[in-house]
């Protein structure tokens, strides 16, 4: 490719002059911009990105199996996906004109911030909080307004009270249970956040089932608020990309307006729609997973990490007399991994460890027992 033609190099602007070969410059305000790593390491035990430790039923995956072999390929999918929105309503007791169906939780998050964010507009995050509503915020063009927690991760009112009353966001994100820390916001804490917001507050549940109450009872057609969550973690179902939000129908509507036609393949509304099927099994398997987390924090209370309260199907820990690096790297070195957020901001020595089965758990222990003694 020849950049500029035939014009001579004075005339060229500074980057094409610059550039020896067929690179462009990317956005101005994107070229700081890092990308969002989760390493992935080949080890006996993985405990460092909070899917479920089992797989979706036998039952489910023959259902879809079946399913599949009629799809007709030469057509697109339901654009609006009604089979699989009314199927999520059913399972809320909402409308389906509440529902918007999304590639994982991360493509509603995007929406939402592509119709609701963007250029001169203020996102409002309490970090540390979950890496992406940040990114995609300053994806979008949107100014992001740090909000912090206090050294025990809660969110305290006269911090939401400050940010919101100084920037007056027009999104400000909440996340209950929270990735990383775990914690869940209070009913009055959410209640206080709306009451305060002149814009739109977005409660991310993706770990919403773990948790003992949900935002979704707030919703309502006067309320801006909405409710995100995803099939990637209690549905046990990560690799099929599957989230949705529960909101206002003029919102969702307005939501449909931005994303990209036809953005739900075939294949997914139909693992989705047959999932909401199985719903019994999902729920036993979310009480499983919060009574082996309790099992998990009453061994740990036992061992030389501070743990923090969670709502979630992880644990966030931090080790008293070795450096989080430490610790991360000695389970590394016994085939364990967990997620290493010690390097992150705010998180100085902390590890993220998911619930896996009984048997990775107690591998996890035995290890972190070795590292720390
Ligand atoms: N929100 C939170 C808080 C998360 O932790 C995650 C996954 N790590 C997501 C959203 C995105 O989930 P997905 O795109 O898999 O639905």
């Amino acid at each position: 490719m020849v950049l500029g033609g035939n014009l001579p190099n004075s005339e060229l602007p500074t980057w094409v002059a610059l550039s020896p070969v067929t690179r462009v410059p990317v956005r101005d305000d994107l070229s700081a911009l890092e990308g969002y790593h989760s390493p992935q390491v080949d080890v006996r035990v993985r405990l460092n990105t909070n899917e479920a430790p089992v797989a979706p039923p036998q039952a489910f995956r023959e259902a879809y199996a079946e399913a599949i072999s009629d799809i007709e390929w030469h057509r697109y999918p339901d654009r609006a996906a009604s089979g699989l929105r009314s199927a999520i309503a059913d399972l809320h007791g909402v409308s389906p004109e509440m529902v918007f169906v999304a590639n994982g939780s991360n493509e509603v998050l995007q929406t939402v911030l592509l119709t609701f964010a963007g250029p001169g507009r203020t996102v409002a995050t309490f970090e540390p909080t979950y890496q992406l509503h940040s990114h995609i915020a300053r994806i979008t063009g949107a100014t992001v307004i740090e909000g912090e927690r206090s050294t025990d991760f809660s969110l305290d009112v006269n911090e939401v009270r400050r940010v919101i009353n100084e920037f007056h966001p027009h999104v400000t994100f909440l996340c209950s249970p929270n990735n990383p820390t775990g914690g869940v916001d209070s009913p009055e804490l959410v209640a206080e956040v709306l009451a305060l917001s002149t814009g739109l507050v977005v409660v991310d549940e993706a770990y919403g089932q773990f948790a003992p109450w949900s935002a979704l009872e707030l919703i309502n057609e006067e309320t801006p608020l909405v409710v995100t969550r995803t099939f990637s973690k209690t549905w046990s179902m990560a690799a099929a990309r599957l989230g949705y939000l529960i909101g206002p129908r003029w919102l969702v509507a307005e939501l449909d307006k931005v994303v990209l036609p036809y953005h739900l393949d075939t294949a997914k509304q139909i693992a989705g729609t047959l999932a909401v099927q199985f719903q019994g099994d999902m729920e036993e398997r979310v009480r499983t997973i919060v009574a082996e987390r309790e099992r998990l924090v009453n061994a740990l209370a036992s061992l030389d990490v501070d743990v923090f309260e969670s709502g979630a199907n992880f644990i966030l820990v931090r080790p008293r007399s070795k450096s989080g690096r430490t610790v991360w790297q000695g389970l590394l070195d016994r085939s364990v991994l967990i997620r290493d957020c010690s390097s992150w901001p705010r998180l100085a020595d902390c590890l993220r460890v998911t619930i896996g089965t009984p048997e990775q758990d107690d591998i996890f222990l035995k290890a972190l027992t070795e590292v720390l003694s």
